[in-house]
C-alpha cells in the first residue's frame, strides 16, 4: 500500500513537472482555443427572432471597473442598434459577441459626456472589423452633428495612418468616422418617430433631465414585443405613458441613500466640491423605488435597471440600492451587470443570462 502511494506520488510529481516545463505551449494552445471561440461568436444569429436588450455599459460617471459607461444594444431580429455609447461600450460589445462593425445606427439619449464618451473608439471598430464603406449613422438631438463632428476631428489624424497602414481595401477611407441625424420633437408633441423600415419601429420622447436639454428615451417595437429605454430623467410621467404595456422598461436608478454617504463622507473630508456635486446628482435622477411605481403604472412585464449610480460592486448591496422597489412593483427587478442579455422571443416569453 505504501508503495502504491508513493508510486502516485511520484507520477503526480512528474505530471506536475512536465505540465510546469510544458506550460508556454499549454499556455499558447489555450490562447488559440479562445481566439476561435471568440472570433467565431455571433452573437445575433444565437439568439431568437423578437427583441434582446444587450447591456454593454450600466455604469454611469463613477470610476467602476465592473461596468462600462451608459451602453444599451437592442438586437431586434438581425439587426443591431446601439443606445449610447459611454467609455467601453466597443469593448464590452465585442466581448458579448457583438462586433460594432454590425451596428446599424446609435441614438443618443442626450450627450452628457458618460453618454457619448466611448464614440471614437466605437466609430474605429465599426469601420475596421468589417471595411464599412459609409460611417457609422449618429441619431440625436440639436446639436449631435457638433458631436459627430468633434470625433472625426479627433480621430482624423489616426484615420490617414490606418488607412496609409492597412491600405484602402481594408479601410475604406469613405467609412471612417459619424454621420450625425438631428431630430426634433415638435412642441406640442412628446415623441416623434426616428426610425421605421423592416418591421422595427424607434420612438423618440422627451424626459426630464433639466438642464440638460435635449435629453430623449426611445421605446423600440418589432414582433409585437417592445422595450422602452428611460434615458437619464427625473421621474416623468411621459416614461409612464411610454411604456404603457411595454414588456421591458429599462429605467436609470439612483439611490438617494447610497449617494448621500458618499456626499457626507465627501464633507467630512473636506472635499466640499465633490460634496456639492453629489448633492447635484439626486434631483436629476430617478431612485430605484419611485422608477419601480413607473413600472407598476405602467404594466410592464419587467424592469431592468442601468445606470446604476453610486456603484453596486457586490450582490449584498443590491438591496440597499433598491431599497422598497420589489413592493411597488410586482414583476421581476433587475439590477442589470454588464453582459446580461435579455431576451424577448416573437413568440413569448422572456429569458435573461449574461455573456461575460
Ligand atoms: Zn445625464
Ligand atoms: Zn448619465
Amino acid at each position: 500500500m505504501k508503495r502504491i502511494l508513493i508510486g502516485l506520488a511520484v507520477l503526480a510529481a512528474l505530471v506536475a513537472g512536465g505540465l510546469y516545463v510544458m506550460r508556454a505551449q499549454i499556455a499558447t494552445a489555450v490562447f488559440r482555443q479562445a481566439v476561435a471561440q471568440g472570433m467565431a461568436r455571433d452573437t445575433i444569429a444565437a439568439t431568437p427572432d423578437g427583441l434582446s436588450a444587450a447591456f454593454c455599459g450600466t455604469g454611469s460617471p463613477l470610476p467602476d471597473r465592473q461596468r462600462a459607461g451608459p451602453c444599451l444594444a437592442v438586437i431586434a431580429g438581425h439587426r443591431l442598434f446601439l443606445f449610447d455609447a459611454g467609455e467601453g461600450s466597443a469593448e464590452t460589445l465585442s466581448l458579448m459577441g457583438l462586433s460594432p462593425a454590425r451596428i446599424e445606427a446609435v441614438f443618443l439619449t442626450h450627450f452628457h459626456s458618460d453618454h457619448i464618451d466611448g464614440l471614437g473608439n466605437l466609430a474605429l471598430q465599426h469601420w475596421g472589423q468589417a471595411a464599412n464603406i459609409e460611417p457609422l449613422p449618429l441619431y440625436g438631438g440639436e446639436g449631435v452633428d457638433r458631436i459627430a463632428a468633434g470625433f472625426n476631428e479627433a480621430y482624423a489624424l489616426d484615420s490617414t495612418y490606418r488607412v496609409a497602414h492597412h491600405g484602402p481595401a481594408v479601410m475604406p477611407p469613405s467609412g471612417f468616422g459619424l454621420v450625425a441625424h438631428a431630430f426634433t420633437i415638435a412642441d406640442a408633441q412628446e415623441s416623434t418617430v426616428v426610425l421605421d423600415n423592416g418591421g422595427v419601429r424607434i420612438t423618440a420622447f422627451r424626459v426630464d433631465h433639466g438642464p440638460v436639454h435635449p435629453a430623449f428615451g426611445y421605446r423600440i417595437d418589432y414582433k409585437g414585443r417592445s422595450i422602452v429605454i428611460s434615458g437619464d430623467t427625473a421621474p416623468s410621467p411621459v416614461v409612464q405613458r411610454q411604456a404603457t404595456n411595454a414588456d421591458l422598461l429599462i429605467h436609470e436608478g439612483l439611490s438617494p441613500e447610497l449617494v448621500g454617504i458618499m456626499e457626507q463622507t465627501a464633507r467630512a473630508q473636506h472635499r466640499d466640491n465633490l460634496a456639492k456635486i453629489f448633492h447635484d446628482i439626486v434631483n436629476y435622477h430617478t431612485a430605484p423605488e419611485r422608477a419601480a411605481e413607473i413600472a407598476q403604472a405602467a404594466h410592464v412585464q419587467a424592469l431592468a435597471f442601468t445606470h446604476i449610480t453610486p456603484q453596486v460592486p457586490f450582490g449584498a448591496l443590491e438591496g440597499p440600492f433598491l431599497g422598497n422597489a420589489a413592493r411597488r412593483f410586482h414583476g421581476p427587478i433587475y439590477v442589470s451587470r454588464d453582459g446580461d442579455l435579455i431576451s424577448l422571443p416573437a413568440t413569448g416569453g422572456m429569458t435573461r443570462r449574461n455573456l461575460l
